[in-house]
């Protein structure tokens, strides 16, 4: 016998299950107009793959899952797509949602199926895909997708499945049904579920108000070896997660955590059913078991309706006698809640639709004040506190709420079902938690606006810092280029030293032709005939111009000239160097031109040294001032023929350079008024 265990707190309300468990599961049968949410689950809403006007199959994907939590949406039955729009949705606050709309035809015709032929050969991540492509989600009203649940994460270990057969709110058959009629498909599922999870035990935990579940189970066990049927008393809320892992192992899930902290997974048996299905069949999730109850409908029972029918549709099948309904409501008495109108379809996670009368279920007196008395901290499945819960609620005091622990609150009502004041707790809470959702998505819009921000920032500073040093490295490179490709009109150090440099290169220049007569020799030869050539071609251009009596005679004249100087230049120096070379080789050294320019230079030195320090530095700022003043036209130049740019750049930076210069020298110059 196995050891049970117990939870805190919980209540025994009224079970009224009696009412809807008369008869068999009943076909609700094809209401012209199917109403599809694309949002039927936890998660992302999924995204259509069909456009209004196309014609779909029954079990034919209609949209698509939008991501890892999200499922994917069938087509519950053959026809015609007639919108894609927003309509009203079952949810306590009558939200609209965008729904994909079939027109059913009646046929009822079955897209292609694939069934699997042998589920173990598959690996664990096709079979996963699977099940995530069935469109499964929690079908116990939770509306997880179940892939993702049987996804755990990787090096943690399920030691403990959980078949979850619990169905402790009153008035709910619908497992309750599926057990007693579905018992060998259920434990087909549970295979499936071991082959995928490997679990070391797997419990299907059944109350002990269900006697013919528990026997359709046991006489369906054999085809499940490893699993156990365990069966406990009957209390609300046992088939909470927590508390019913809590109930079979006696392990609590830690505040904020997951079932797989402890090493469980569960599973609903509406959802295993259809795990089923969709491995074995290869038959998407289109359809599921919807308990209608309640003293306002004549004929309650287990409906297996198609996922889209209104509520109307099915309402209309059970005697539904609207004038003594004053609430209409999705879910149990204890955790449903009103749904805004009787047109809003039935979704997977619609577990029961009740129809109370007034008398069956009196709308809740006016709240007294809280008498502290403590009796919703002992009903609390969850162990909270209540009664602070709800002063924090009150204050909308969110960080005190989120100590006290609202999130594990898991909305079951046995709070508000105790309270002598008839405080409606339970909505304070579920007011709260989307309150507190809510801040946490706006601090995390404006955290990821903040970020965002910060980044551009960053990126922008970064982009500012790298133009800088590429300004820089260009200013450099060019101030490089202007001093060797600007050489011209650039300053040197020390202008003296310059100049003996150059005669010391031209007198090398000189001593190498000294060192080569022949060479030297053929130089000014060549160049004599040369310069020969062009004075006859001036000649001939003067002569053809006088001839036609041209404008031009005056300037051919002027370049005539000049050509007959430089002819006799060069003879010139072809005969000194032939007299040099054959006769009296040192009297070249006698009139050494560069030799002249070396003593200039030196002589210029020595005056500079008997400067005073102050005419000194105008005479330096006198020769820096011509470099500018050249420099400066050199410029002009340059951008007026609109030079390479990064001559231009050089050119600036010598200007900059010289300016700068100019300014120091002036500085260290008295002031007019001293001088
Ligand atoms: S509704 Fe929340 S606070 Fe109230 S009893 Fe249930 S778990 Fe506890
Ligand atoms: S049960 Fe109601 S009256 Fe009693 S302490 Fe809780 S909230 Fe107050």
């Amino acid at each position: 016998m196995r050891k049970l265990f117990d939870f805190h707190g919980g209540i025994h309300p009224a079970e009224h299950k009696h009412l809807s468990l008369d008869g068999p599961v009943t076909e609700a049968g094809i209401p012209p107009e199917l109403v599809l949410p694309l949002a039927q689950h936890i998660g992302a809403a999924a995204e259509p793959v069909v456009a209004v006007g196309d014609r779909v199959l029954k079990g034919q994907l209609l949209a698509e899952a939008n991501g890892f939590v999200s499922v994917p949406l069938h087509a519950p039955s053959s026809g015609t797509v007639t919108a894609i729009e927003e309509r009203l949705i079952a949810h306590p606050s009558g939200h609209t949602a965008t729904c994909i709309v079939l027109a059913t035809d009646g046929r009822d015709e079955w897209t292609t199926l694939e069934p699997t032929a042998d589920y173990r050969a598959l690996e664990p991540d096709a079979l996963r895909q699977r099940i995530r492509n069935a469109g499964i989600a929690g079908m116990g009203g939770a509306g997880f997708p179940t892939a993702v649940k049987l996804s755990p994460r990787p090096g943690s270990q399920v030691q403990t499945l959980i078949i979850n057969g619990t169905e402790c709110e009153p008035y709910i058959t619908a497992d309750d049904v599926l057990m007693r009629e579905q018992a060998a498909e259920l434990m087909a599922g549970v295979q499936i579920l071991r082959h995928l999870l490997q679990p070391a035990q797997t419990l299907i935990g059944v109350e002990d108000n269900k006697p013919e579940a528990i026997a359709a189970l046991r006489a369906a066990l054999p085809a499940a070896p490893g699993a156990e049927i365990v069966v406990f008393p009957t209390k609300y809320p046992s088939g909470g997660e927590k508390q019913l892992i809590e109930i079979l192992t006696g392990k609590q899930v830690p505040s904020g955590g997951l079932p797989l902290d402890v090493g469980v997974i569960c599973q609903n048996v509406g959802s295993v059913a259809a795990i089923h299905d969709a491995v074995i069949h290869g038959r998407p999730l289109i359809s599921r078991i919807t308990t209608v109850t309640g003293e306002a409908v004549q004929h309650p029972g287990n409906f297996r309706v198609l996922l889209g029918t209104p509520m109307s549709y099915l309402l209309a099948r059970t005697g539904y006698r609207m004038e003594k309904n004053r609430r209409l409501i999705m879910g149990g008495p204890m955790m449903g809640f009103a749904v805004p109108d009787a047109s809003v379809p039935i979704v997977k996670t619609t577990n029961c639709l009740l129809a109370p009368t007034e008398a069956e279920l009196p709308t809740p007196p006016p709240a007294q004040a809280c008498i502290r008395c403590g009796l919703c901290a002992q009903a609390c499945p969850a162990s909270l506190l209540p009664q602070q819960l709800f002063w924090f609620a009150r204050g909308k005091e969110y960080d005190k709420l989120e100590q006290h622990n609202l999130f594990d609150c898991i909305e079951c009502g046995a709070c508000s079902w105790v309270c002598p004041s008839n405080i409606p707790l339970v909505q304070y809470y579920r007011a709260s938690k989307a309150e507190v959702l809510q801040l946490r998505r706006d601090n995390e819009r404006a955290e990821h606006a903040r970020l965002r921000f910060e980044a551009r920032q960053e990126r922008l500073a970064r982009e500012e810092a790298e133009k800088l040093a590429k300004r820089a490295a260009r200013k450099q490179a060019a101030e490089m280029r202007a001093r060797a490709t600007v050489q011209g009109s650039e300053p040197v150090e020390d202008p003296i030293q310059a100049a003996i440099d150059r005669a010391k290169a031209k007198k090398a220049a000189q001593q190498a032709g000294a060192d080569n007569p022949a060479g030297e020799l053929e130089k000014l030869e060549k160049a004599v005939v040369t310069t020969r050539a062009r004075l006859d071609t001036a000649t001939s251009k003067l002569e053809q111009a006088r001839a036609e009596g041209s404008d031009l005679v005056e300037a051919l004249q002027a370049g005539v000239e000049k050509t007959r100087t430089k002819l006799a230049a060069a003879e010139a120096a072809l005969q000194n160097f032939q007299q040099a070379n054959t006769s009296v080789p040192a009297a070249a050294a006698a009139v050494d031109p560069a030799e002249a320019a070396i003593q200039k230079a030196l002589q210029s030195r020595q005056a500079e040294a008997q400067l005073s320090p102050e005419d000194k530095t105008r005479d330096q700022l006198g020769k820096l001032e011509q470099r500018l003043e050249k420099s400066r036209a050199r410029l002009a130049d340059s951008r007026d023929s609109g030079e390479d740019p990064k001559i231009i750049d050089a050119l600036e930076a010598t200007v900059t350079r010289l300016e700068e210069k100019r300014a120091a020298l002036l500085a260290e110059l008295p002031a007019p008024e001293d001088a």
